[in-house]
């Protein structure tokens, strides 16, 4: 009737929750109470690793509870070997004991199965010598196989769970990322999605750039090792193997010698190469605080994740390519006027929030229309094609020179005052009035106008006209010069 008892509450007990940890002090609580034990254990396999962790205790002595054990080590490891129940009646003559409770006399130790295969241990340990007789043996074996269906329940549960958690997060990625066209955006977006539906520790992004591969977002906890610039060789391994096999690789322990951190308390690391149409975009990198936090079966997931990802980042590309397209001019390849108009709200935004000042300078070629009429069309184009490239050479990364229309140029000096404007437009002249455009056997020469931000204004149209009004004045005067503008800002309507 005992017997009965005894397993029919195992069975409640293993049916009473999926939380498996719940589960197996439920069983350990009876089998304590059952069969009069002052300490019971189990222990699960880490096939990988070799190992037997404790995972469920009962009166197991302080710091005990928390041990690893070699497979094949103490009574518990013997069992593991022989796939069988081991008992030691008296510890302290079984060489192969490992002390857990300093009270322990006897200990039997019982394999548990899933099918064929050892999967953990339920250690029982008494105070009393020779403890366990056979009936209690044959009963405790079968008690067992209810923490194995346990252990089975829960296995199956945290798999379908994982895997109801990694398609939510293939789902999202797909989702929020086709939406995302600016490539900053979708990044960041990717590694948070990544980070929580994965749960790892951190989340980064790499991209192939120069030879390089550069950190263009990452999500996490831990703290990234200082790259310079970000940048990574992409010449160095294990980087350049994963990105010439194309292939997923895991580092298990990243504390090794020789291993390359990128985060300061890493562990380990799943990399995983971005492949669109063939080509290597670049490298997403999950890390992991804990040793060997990465398995097989989540690679997969991950993979079909940054096949997502990588699709998406080469259509970032393209929106960011016709993006840039639409801003640039067929004829000269600089900025067109639509950038210009985008840009000089920027600027005076900037300058209006850092006191820094900014000016508009407006070039127009002298008698162009001269100019075409004498040697042709197709030699006009190319003159407009060096005027653009002269000052595209001469002036700073952070102007911006667009062609405004026909044979006008508008340029964005940012962070500059007007005599310093004066002084870049007068060198632009210069350099044009002194250049042998090829197959033009006379001088070209432009006039311009210049005006500042606030002194001639502080809205676009404000500083547009009055550069204008600069331009108008130098034709007046005979062409070939450049006049900053005569308007001079007195209220602050802004019209
Ligand atoms: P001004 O000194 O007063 O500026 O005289 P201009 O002849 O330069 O001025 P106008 O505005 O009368 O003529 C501009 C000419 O520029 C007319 C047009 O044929 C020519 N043009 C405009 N766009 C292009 C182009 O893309 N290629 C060529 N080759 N010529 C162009
Ligand atoms: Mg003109
Ligand atoms: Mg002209």
């Amino acid at each position: 009737m005992a017997k009965i008892a005894v397993l029919y509450d195992a069975g409640q007990a293993v049916l009473s929750t999926f939380d498996l940890d719940e589960v197996l002090q439920r069983i350990l609580a009876i089998a304590r109470d059952y069969f009069h034990l002052p300490n019971v254990a189990i222990l699960l396999l880490d096939k990988e690793a070799q190992q037997l962790r404790v995972r469920s205790q009962i009166g197991w002595d302080p710091g005990k509870d928390s041990i690893c054990m070699g497979c094949h080590e103490g009574i518990i490891g013997a069992s593991v070997l022989k796939k069988q129940p081991i008992y030691a009646p008296d510890v302290s003559k079984d060489p192969r004991y490992v002390c857990a409770a300093q009270s322990t006399r006897s200990e039997l130790a019982i394999p548990l199965m899933v099918r064929d295969e050892v999967v953990g241990v339920l250690d029982c340990q008494s105070d009393r010598l020779d403890y366990f007789d056979h009936e209690t043996i044959d009963l405790l074996t079968l008690f067992s196989t209810q923490a194995s269906i346990a252990l089975q329940n829960a296995r199956l549960y945290s798999l379908e769970r994982q895997r109801a958690r990694q398609l939510e997060a293939i789902n999202a990625i797909a989702q929020q990322t086709t939406a995302v066209m600016d490539l900053e955006d979708l990044l960041s977006r990717v590694c948070l999605v990544i980070q929580q539906a994965f749960q790892v520790s951190h989340v980064s992004l790499f991209l192939r750039e120069d030879g390089d591969l550069v950190m263009r977002a990452h999500e996490g906890m831990l703290t990234p090792c200082t790259l310079p610039g970000g940048r990574l060789s992409a010449d160095r391994e294990p980087w350049s193997s994963i990105l010439t096999t194309g292939g997923t690789l895991i580092e298990k322990d990243l504390n090794a010698p020789n291993s390359f951190k990128l985060f300061t308390d890493c562990a380990s690391r799943m990399s995983i190469p971005l492949i669109s149409f063939g080509q290597t975009l670049g490298i997403l990198t999950l890390h992991s605080s804990q040793c060997n936090a990465f398995r097989e079966n989540e690679l997969q997931s991950l993979e079909s994740v940054a096949d997502i990802c990588a699709s998406s980042i080469q259509n970032a590309h393209y929106v960011e390519r016709i993006r840039q397209l639409s801003y640039l001019d067929g004829l000269t390849g600089i900025f067109n006027r639509r950038f210009f108009e985008l840009r000089i709200m920027e600027e005076i935004e900037r300058a209006r929030r850092c006191g820094t000042g900014m000016a508009v300078v407006m070039v127009d070629i002298d008698q162009f229309k001269r100019l075409n009429d004498e040697f042709g069309h197709l030699l006009g184009d190319e003159v407009l094609r060096q005027v653009s490239s002269l000052f595209h050479q001469q002036l700073r990364k952070i102007d911006v020179v667009c062609r405004y229309g026909g044979e006008e140029f508008a340029i964005l000096l940012t962070q500059t005052n007007a005599q310093h404007a004066l002084g870049v437009a007068e060198k632009l002249r210069k350099l044009v009035e002194g250049w042998q455009f090829p197959g033009v056997p006379r001088t070209v020469t432009l006039s311009a106008g210049v005006a500042a931000f606030p002194d001639h204004g502080t809205t676009r149209d404000e500083l547009v006209r009055a550069a204008d009004t600069g331009l108008y004045a130098a034709k007046q005067a005979g062409r070939n010069r450049v006049c900053l503008t005569g308007l001079v800002r007195t209220t602050s309507s802004g019209k």
